[in-house]
């Protein structure tokens, strides 16, 4: 069983998300990507977003479009209201599917900034990485990032990939009224309209 856990704000999730995670399922030949909102992402706390459960479902309802693809509670909100880091939900993953080959899906947006995470060394033992390209982030110098040659036989470029969309961008879109068709899955998109998120966001 080849499983990947697939982290992030997913607020909302958005085609860029789904072509990412379809490349890496096709490249690694994965069984399951594990798409898991996180309560809390420890580099984004001072930021607002949508509760948990509206982004859940959108999760859902996005993850429809492929039968490897899964909603994953493993980044639920902690009792305590404190960050989901990812070093704790990659070793609880090993701990639930010992014989699995695990893999840490990521942007090389979020890749660039391993060094500011929990745990960077323990993080590259855990999980084999795919980090996949996106525009506006050059994967062409990982010299900052200080890996060494074993964790860098750990770490595997997917640089095939060009998908310009950020849910940043969307949410600015979506807050004037645009239902951004092209860029949402359709059913993420009604779920945007009936329960009307992002109006007047930023
Ligand atoms: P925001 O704009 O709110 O920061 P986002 O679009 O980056 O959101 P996240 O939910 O934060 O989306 O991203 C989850 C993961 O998906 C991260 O590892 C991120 O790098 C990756 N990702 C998101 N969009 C893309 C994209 N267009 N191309 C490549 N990777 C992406």
């Amino acid at each position: 069983m080849r499983v990947a856990l697939f982290g992030g704000t997913f607020d909302p999730p958005h085609l860029g998300h789904l072509a990412i995670a379809k490349a890496a399922a096709d490249a690694f030949q994965l069984d399951s990507v594990l798409f898991a909102p996180a309560g809390l992402q420890p580099l984004k706390t001072d930021h607002h977003t949508s509760p948990f459960k509206d982004r859940l479902e959108m999760v859902r309802l996005a993850c429809k479009i492929d039968h490897r693809f899964h909603a994953s509670l493993s980044d639920a909100p902690q009792p305590d209201g404190t960050p989901n880091y990812t070093v704790e939900t990659l070793a609880t993953l090993r701990q639930q599917m010992p014989h699995a080959t695990l893999f840490n899906l990521v942007g090389a947006d979020s890749f660039l900034t391993l060094r500011q995470w929990r745990e960077p060394d323990r993080l590259l033992t855990l999980a084999d990485w795919i980090v996949v390209s996106r525009p506006g982030s050059s994967l062409d110098d990982l010299s900052s990032l200080h890996l060494t040659p074993e964790q860098h036989s750990h770490v595997h470029l997917l640089t095939t990939v060009h998908e310009d969309i950020s849910a940043t961008q969307l949410r600015q879109y979506l807050a004037v009224g645009d239902p951004c068709r092209n860029l949402l899955p359709p059913e993420v998109e009604q779920y945007i309209r009936q329960h009307g998120l992002y109006q007047g966001s930023q």
